[in-house]
Formats: structure tokens, sequence, C-alpha cells
């Protein structure tokens, strides 16, 4: 059985899937880890009816929010200013500082593709405040500089480092968008003082919450300072062997923190998700780089153990409120589901991460479910609310809010949201890979060469993608691999117009291997059918239940539009109707199911929570 199958079959969690011998010869190729390169965002204009709306919105809503908050409803901004004058006090939690980068990183992403003068502006004010609160030895954390700065670096779980790679992360960015290096350069001066504290002849020390190590692997890719990237790799190789129960006031449970043993033994996903995320995002970064397949070999369990056993159908991750993370195998409860939208969103990081790495579109898969379902949900259609837990069924009392004491979910949306063009496409040496469709004009560039690939279509409300390659002065030889998405079971591909029948499938991907001219097209048309989930009888929670998925997207429903909430039922003799309705939800393709009983409308889980308050649910009783 293919890959494909057996993760459409995981999702769908019907019978014994641990029992399918799942290997994956991905791990034992010693070759050059990387085998793909995305596309950059800012090479890649989105001009579609589904993403764009949401980029508008962007700026418009998410953004002004988070800086309304940071600079005027809380005193994020403020700490800065106290920290750079050494009075008044630190407001907030410790690790607040981490918001205000990630929504800098946000305002960074957006500038790329959309210029705007008064959110520089606002950006250079900002990150004039975080250089004048940096110590004069480089260290950079509002919390210690105010509260004491002779505590700093002596508890492990206090978010130092984590808010430095967000810094870095933020810097990286801004200094791509706009040239300008403030930030960049006391992100170095913070990095080269930690590298002052700790090494492999200094002090240990085990990051709490990770984040610093990809950040650093992005310090190093815009420096090309090798030993940021050392850093990076020794953080990781820290963890595991007692450090960090050594180091920190409180109690150091090592599940919770990933330090239950070093990070290439790991195998099963354990402890907070988004941590687990990050962790896993700067272990592939450094595999890449440093060849390390040890790495790539422990990621691989990992991703099977989550994938298979500890993932919601709307690929949220981390099922519990008690440690925001992860239990046991298939304990995936839907009231109590608690899918941080961060870790939807980490695993669109991950999941990109491992692509990246193995050229395999399983990941793909994964990444567009928790896109299109956990990590969409987190924000409201317009853009100004946010979802913190993204439960698959509420009584009526579960809403989004415009900002959370830890506000780690809008600031994660604020700098998702207008990068998500980077999932879109990869390339390698032969290839150039498609791996989401979206509409969009990007800029290529393989090789010597460069042109235009304008990918037109309606996705997420139909499965019909022309491609086409513009701006190509001369005939290049070169394979474009289309991933076929796993829910899709039957599709036709033409080229400008006649069909490509060896529909042959690596990995995932359909391989068309021609010189290519400009003005040529490539029509892929997947069909798009309801389809009914069945979960693992494992999941307790949804025996006797089904859910419903058209495409990429998960559904639910909601009382408003089902009064007779209790009483839905599907069946094995429901049909169902389709409907795409351009005023309601911002435009969204409705599901009706037509059952013996009550009809049932189906809308977008993503779109859930926008309309008057009610209850929803996922997971519908069935009837055999
Ligand atoms: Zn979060």
């Amino acid at each position: 059985m293919k890959l494909k199958n057996i993760l459409t079959i995981l999702l769908v969690l019907t019978t014994s899937i641990v029992c399918f011998g799942f290997t994956d010869k991905n791990s034992k190729d010693k070759t050059a880890p990387k085998k793909i390169e995305t596309v950059d965002f800012s090479h890649i204009k989105i001009t579609d009816s589904f993403w764009s709306p949401r980029l508008k919105n962007h700026v418009t809503f998410t953004l002004p929010v988070c800086i309304d908050q940071i600079e005027n409803k809380t005193g994020r901004i403020q700490n800065f200013e106290n920290a750079a004058k050494k009075s008044g006090g630190h407001s907030g939690i410790f690790y607040d500082d981490s918001d205000v980068y990630k929504a800098l990183e946000g305002i960074a992403y957006s500038l790329i593709n959309n210029p705007n003068s008064e959110l520089e502006k606002k950006a250079d004010e900002w990150i004039d405040k975080f250089a004048a609160a940096q110590e004069s030895d480089g260290y950079i954390n509002t919390f210690y500089t105010i509260t004491g700065i002779h505590k700093r670096w002596t508890n492990m779980d206090k978010h130092e480092m984590y808010c430095a790679g967000h810094m870095i992360e933020a810097a990286v960015a801004y200094y791509k968008a706009t040239g300008k290096r403030k930030l960049l350069d006391v992100s170095i001066r913070m990095a080269d003082h930690m590298m002052n504290e700790f090494g492999p002849d200094k002090r240990h020390w085990v990051p709490g919450h990770e984040e610093i190590e990809l950040a650093l692997v992005k310090l190093y890719e815009v420096t090309n300072e090798e030993k940021y990237l050392d850093f990076a790799y020794w953080l990781l190789e820290e963890r595991g062997y007692g450090h960090g129960s050594k180091g920190t006031e409180g109690t150091w449970n090592p599940i919770y923190y990933q330090d239950e043993m070093p990070v290439r033994d790991l195998s099963n996903i354990n402890g907070h998700a988004v941590r687990a995320m990050y962790l896993f995002c700067g272990m592939a970064d450094v595999a890449a780089l440093k060849n390390d397949t040890g790495y790539i070999e422990a990621l691989n369990r990992l991703w099977n153990d989550v994938v298979l056993t500890k993932m919601y159908l709307t690929g949220g991750i981390g099922s519990s409120r008690h440690n925001e993370g992860f239990t046991k195998p298939y304990d995936l409860p839907n009231y109590d589901a608690y899918c941080e939208t961060c870790a939807s969103v980490g695993m669109v990081f991950w999941n990109s991460r491992m692509n990246q790495l193995t050229g395999d579109s399983k990941y793909i898969d994964v990444l567009e479910r928790s896109m299109y379902n956990g990590a969409l949900a987190g924000v409201s259609l317009k853009g100004d609310s946010f979802f913190y837990v993204n439960p698959l069924a509420s009584h009526g009392d579960h809403h989004r809010k415009e900002w959370y004491g830890t506000a780690c979910c809008p600031s994660q949306v604020s700098r998702f949201l207008p990068s998500i063009g980077n999932y879109i496409y990869g390339t390698s040496k032969d290839a150039v890979w498609v791996n989401l469709y979206i509409g969009n004009k990007a800029e290529i560039k393989t090789g010597e060469k460069t042109f235009t690939l304008h990918q037109e279509t309606n996705y997420p409300w139909d499965g019909n993608v022309t491609l086409t390659v513009e701006s190509l002065d001369k005939p290049l030889k070169k394979e474009f691999r289309l991933r076929i998405p796993d829910w899709c079971k039957k599709y036709t591909v033409s080229v400008n117009g006649k069909p490509v029948t060896d529909l042959h499938t690596e990995k995932g991907y359909l391989a068309i291997n021609r010189k290519w001219k400009e003005g040529d097209k490539i029509t892929l048309a997947m069909n798009m059918p309801v389809e009914i989930e069945q979960a693992d009888p494992h999941v307790k929670e949804n025996v006797g239940k089904r859910a419903i998925q058209r495409g990429p997207l998960v559904y639910c429903v909601e009382e408003t539009d089902n009064p007779s909430f209790d009483e839905l039922t599907l069946s094995s003799t429901t049909k169902f109707n389709e409907t795409f309705n351009s005023s309601l939800l911002n435009g969204v393709t409705t599901i009706e199911a037509i059952t013996d009983n009550k009809n049932i409308k189906f809308i977008p889980y993503y779109a859930w929570d926008n309309r008057e308050a009610g209850r929803m649910k996922v997971w519908i009783d069935y009837n055999e």
C-alpha cells in the first residue's frame, strides 16, 4: 500500500493503522538532506479569492488590533521604555516581549508584498525602543532588566532565549523587507552575549521553551556566520542529559520540556505541543545544514507518532488543556480538545521543513490539513479576533477574543497569514514543485533562468487548476511536479489541451517532464466530492460518529443552521448537495446532507463562530 493511501486511512482512522509496518525510505537516505528549496513568498503575489481577502484583512484589522493591544491596551511597549530608562515597573508576563517581536515579524512580512509607510514608521519606532532597552553587554529582555538583572539566566523556564528567538526572527524578516539592520545588529549582540554565557566549554543551558534554535539558523543564513548554526546545534544537543532540572526554580518536568532524552533518540511526541513543534523545526533546520541523518530519523518517528495517533481531523494537535500538549495515543476528545492555534501553525512550519528534506508530499497533506482547518479557524473571517483553543465541538460558550493574557496566538496569526505564500512552491535542481493550489503569480528562479508561473484556481471550492508558463525567453527543460493531495482519488491532467496519460505519481507528486515554452498551460482537474470520514475505533468519543470533508476542508455543523442540533444523524444512504453561497461567511461552499430524517447543513470548520453564538460539532451521529 502506498504511503498516500495509508495517510488517507490514518486520517480517516479506520482499523489498525499502527500495524501497517510503516517505514519511510527517506530516513535511510544518506545523501545531502535538503531536496527542495522553497520559493520565498516575496516572489509570489497571491491573487485568488480565498486568501487575498484574508491578506487584506490582515493589514486592515489583524495588525491594527495587535498594535493597539501591544501599545495601548497592554504595557508591552511601555516595558521596553521602562527597561531603557531603568525605572518604572514591568507589566504583564515575563514572556510578553515575544508578542511584540512576532507582531513586528508580521508587519515585516506584510511590507514585503504591500509596502506601507505608516506601518514601516511604526516598526522603526518600536525597533528604536528595543535597541534602547538592550543592556551594554548585549542582553535584552524587559522582564529581567526591570525586575532584577542579577537574576537573569538563573531559570531555564523564564523564556529568555524564547524571546530572543522571536526577536531574531523579526529582525531577519525586517532586514529582508526593508534592508534596515538596526534590529539585526541588536539581535547579533544578543546572540553573541548568549554565546559568551553558554557553550561547550561554558555553562550548560536547556531553553524551557524552544524557538531559539530555529531562529539561530535564520541568523546564520542571513549573516553567514557558522557560529550561530553551531550554537543552535549545541543547544539541541544539550537536551536530555538532566541539565534542565538543575537550572530552574520550580519543578522541571523533562517530558513537558522535551528534555527526557537526547533529541535524536525521541520516538514519541510528548509534552507541550508548541514547544515540540519549534524544537522539531530547529532539528530539521540543523539536520539539513549539518547532514545529521539521526535527527531526520527521529523526526520521522515523531511524525508517525503524532500523525497516526495524536492528531485531530482538523490537523490540530495537543489535546490536553492541562499541559497544552499531548497525552496518550488516540486521546482526542472533541469538546475539550485544546488544539492551540500556535500548534497548528507549528505543524505547518514543521511539515514544510520535512517536505524540503524528503520531497515527500505526505508532509504537505498534513500541512494543508493544519493550515486550512486548525490554523485558519484561529482567526475570525474579519481578522480582528482569535481563538487560542480550537475544539471540535462547542456547547455554544467558546468564542474568539481580540487578545489573551498569553497572547501567543494572535501574534502568531499576525506573522503566519502574510507568509503563507512560502508553502506554495519549491524548486530543486531538476524540478519545480507545486505544493499548494492557491491562485497566484510567482517568479520562479531555477538555475540561470527565471520565469513566471501563473496559477489560476478556485481552490478550495473546486479542484480545477491551471498553471501557465509566462515570461520565459528560451525553452526550458524541467520537470514540473504537481502534488496530488491525499484527499484526491480521481484527477485528470492535460498540457496545452492534450491529456497526460502516464498518471504515475512518486511520493504523491505527478511528474511532467518536457521542454517548456512561453504560454504552455497545465490543466489539473481534481474531483472534489464530499467524503464521509470515520475515526479510528480507538478514539472513544467518535465511535458511532462520522465527519464530513470536502477537498482540504473539514466541515462542521452550527446550531444556527441546524435548530434540531441534537437530532442530526448521517447514514450510509445520506446524499449530499454542495452549493457555493457568496453572501454567506465571505463566500463558502455549504454542504447539505439529505437524510431520511432532518437535513443537515454543514459549513467549513474554519468559518465557525462568525455568526450568532451557538453550539457546534464536527463529528455527527451515524446510523450504519
Ligand atoms: Zn499560541
